[in-house]
């Protein structure tokens, strides 16, 4: 099997490093990548799966080839949005390849071996960068009747199980209270920085992977407004950091005499869940990876955690999902979202470890087809994990 999926995508190298480069040289901000979109889906129906355009979002699609209804429904997910002025910063350009790669290669194969079974569904899901797409997609049901999903995203290295952090909000405002006597130097300058400073203390109680930055926005004597990010690897995480913000906003109002406000972004666009990989998945990946020499990072310790957040998290609340991470052969500094992270995405470098994700991705797709008891145990692993979203309590307001 793993012999025909690299024939094949070697076979239609030359096509997909053509539309990898075409999205590249034409970069295209969230929920705007019409070119991208007409790009893959013209593909996808050459290759003669079942398309479905402007899917649920304008630039979503979703693509599809079933040979028998017995089999589970398998996602290989689709990005190709890019970034305000250093366009595909991120690779989404390579992603998009690596996806259409991965599908055309179990198509082709379910078609060769009716043993085969199942749906291969290739999910076009637009503004990763910003807007959540995947999680509009997940609200309007895109999801129901997938078993599984899986990605990979290039990066500087190669991870199996790269930190993918809930991503919060929250918007904090000071003001001085009404009446107060103008000798007592009311000041919500001071609380801001209270607040701030307060912030800054507690992060030495911190579990190293949780993240807290926040900015002063606006600044007078009478107002002052901070906009405050928070991460952290699950939602029971993001609640306990979330009460400490509490009590450094209510600390720094009560030692100031000002008033304070605080808004806790509640709303599921605005909010990236931390990614649950699926073990059995990714041990699965894994064991192609590493036919192919490619050796994980996970536990060297010399590796500097970087701490992302994307909508692929949501999805992995949803059906069982992985992401790996890959190596372009880009260094520091040129991290993701940086001009030399884009160069790097759109050289002819990036696209033999590119192609050989895809093969490792199409090669888990056709062993869950082809192995239900491995199905079953990814799917019971997914449905016992604790941090679900949905297993523990959804933040209330004001919670
Ligand atoms: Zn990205």
């Amino acid at each position: 099997m793993s012999h025909l999926v690299g024939k094949v995508i070697q076979e239609n190298e030359s096509l997909l490093k053509d539309i990898c480069h075409k999205i590249w040289s034409n970069p295209e901000l969230a929920f705007q990548e019409t070119y991208s979109h007409d790009l893959l889906t013209a593909s996808l129906k050459k290759f003669g799966f079942e398309v479905q355009k402007n899917y649920i979002l304008p630039t979503a699609f979703r693509a599809e080839f079933c040979n028998r209804k017995d089999g589970p429904t398998i996602a290989i997910l689709c990005e190709y949005d890019a970034l305000p002025d250093i366009g595909h910063a991120c690779g989404h350009n390579l992603i998009a390849e690596i996806s259409l790669a991965a599908g055309i290669a179990v198509k082709t194969l379910m078609e060769r071996d009716l043993s085969i079974c199942g749906k291969v569904v290739v999910l076009g899901t637009p503004a990763e960068e910003s807007g959540g797409g995947k999680i509009i997609l997940i609200e309007n049901g895109a999801f129901t009747d997938i078993d599984a999903a899986l990605m990979a995203h290039p990066q500087l290295t190669n991870m199996l199980f790269p930190l993918i952090l809930d991503l919060a909000r929250v918007t904090v405002i000071y003001k001085i209270k009404d009446g107060l006597d103008p000798w007592e130097n009311p000041n919500a300058n001071d609380a801001a920085v209270a607040c701030y400073n307060n912030i800054s203390m507690i992060r030495g109680s911190f579990d190293r992977r949780w993240r807290v930055s926040g900015v002063i926005k606006r600044s007078t004597w009478e107002e002052t407004e901070m906009n405050i990010s928070y991460r952290a690897p699950t939602l029971g995480e993001i609640l306990t950091i979330k009460k400490k913000l509490k009590a450094c906003f209510e600390s720094a109002a009560e030692i100031t005499g000002c008033e304070c406000e605080y808004n806790f972004e509640e709303d599921s666009q605005s909010v990236y869940r931390g990614m649950i990989a699926n073990k059995k998945m990714a041990q699965v990946f894994a064991k192609h990876a590493e036919t192919k020499g490619i050796v994980f990072q996970d536990d060297n310790p010399r590796i500097c955690e970087s701490a992302v957040s994307t909508d692929m998290g949501n999805v992995s609340h949803v059906v069982p999902s992985i992401q790996p991470e890959y190596s372009i052969g880009a260094c520091a500094p040129h991290v993701n979202h940086t001009p030399g992270f884009a160069t790097a995405a759109g050289s002819p470098a990036a696209q033999e470890p590119s192609l050989k994700i895809a093969e490792c991705l199409a090669l888990t797709v056709l062993d869950l087809m082809t192995n239900p008891e491995l199905m079953i145990k990814v799917k019971s692993e997914f449905e016992t994990n604790p941090n679900r979203a949905h297993a523990i309590p959804s933040r209330q307001a004001g919670e």
